[in-house]
């Protein structure tokens, strides 16, 4: 019986894309993939990536290159506990540089080459697959093979092109909303989204519609649900990690400094045995707001993470 698959768009859709990525060192996943694609996997799909790397006709990359590429970011997915299935990519492009990769391909997206040819080698059933990928071409070329189609649009950006024609059947914000569409769309068993309810799923975004997570939580070991965490606030700290200006963000922020100005104040003031009834209403008060200032902090916070 042949398998159902997910196929993959790579860059803004697992990894970031900062234009024609050349350098392995430079190969960063998007927060909350690893949560996704681990839930696909536990659910039965071949996880199958296929992109297009016109960069290789252009002469920006080599063949060899792409694989130190595709090397890292296996590496840092087998690290999360992802293995992919295969990756398939089309080096070709009619406008090249490199003779040998100028040509039209039937593998280049929109044409569906690489999902039918990964559906023989891998015996995939396309009608019970899906495809996932941030341009109208992904799309395209999941109709063009059969199979189902979400598209993520990342927040913060239109998307690399616009092609209002080539509609999906769903699209999402990011891959971890596309993997719960699948999941729901397929029927898969509640235990494949599990991950999806833990701290670091919340952190990297999933649930975002405001819907109700709809299945139950304990996929995670605490050592890697902190390690989410610390992966996703590292990226929020650093300066062009993804992370966009909040206004809800910095308010709560200020909030916050307050509120620990507040406790600081509560603390010179700790009661002693002498002490008078003024300095029990100065520790009263100081703890009071720094409790109330708190609550408005973490409410700004929860706030910016819901925009
Ligand atoms: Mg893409």
């Amino acid at each position: 019986m042949a398998d159902k698959c997910v196929f993959l768009d790579r860059d803004r859709t697992i990894i970031e894309d900062p234009g024609y990525l050349t350098d392995p060192d430079a190969v960063k996943l998007l927060p909350g993939v690893e949560l996704a694609l681990r839930s696909l996997g536990q659910a039965g799909f071949k996880l199958v990536v296929v992109t297009n790397q016109s960069a290789i006709a252009r002469g920006l990359l080599t063949e060899d290159g792409l694989e130190q590429i595709h090397d890292e970011m296996r590496r840092q997915l087998s690290e999360r506990g992802v293995e992919l299935d295969a990756i398939y990519y089309c080096p070709y492009h009619p406008d090249g540089t490199v003779e040998e990769y100028t040509r039209v391909s039937a593998d280049s997206k929109p044409s569906p080459g690489m999902l039918l040819r990964a559906s023989k080698d891998l015996r995939i059933d396309l009608t019970a697959s899906w495809m996932v990928g941030d341009s109208p071409r992904d799309i395209e070329a999941g109709q063009r093979a059969g199979c189902r189609t979400v598209r993520v649009r990342l927040k913060g950006d239109g998307g690399p092109e616009q092609d209002e024609d080539v509609q999906a059947d769903f699209t999402v914000r990011n891959l971890i909303d596309a993997a719960r569409v699948i999941l729901r769309e397929s029927g898969a068993s509640p235990a494949a989204g599990k991950a999806f309810e833990s701290p670091a799923a919340i952190s990297a975004g999933a649930g975002r519609f405001g819907e109700k997570p709809e299945m139950p939580i304990d996929s995670m070991t605490d050592s890697q649900v902190l390690h989410e965490i610390l992966r996703h606030v590292r990226q929020n700290l650093t300066p062009g990690g993804g992370s966009e200006f909040s206004a809800m963000r910095l308010i709560g922020a200020i909030f916050q400094i307050f509120a620990l100005a507040a406790l600081t104040w509560g603390l010179i003031n700790i009661p002693g045995a002498a002490t008078c009834n003024e300095t029990y209403a100065t520790w009263h008060v100081a703890l009071m707001t720094a409790g109330v200032l708190q609550l408005a902090a973490l409410t700004f916070f929860i706030l910016s993470r819901r925009r």
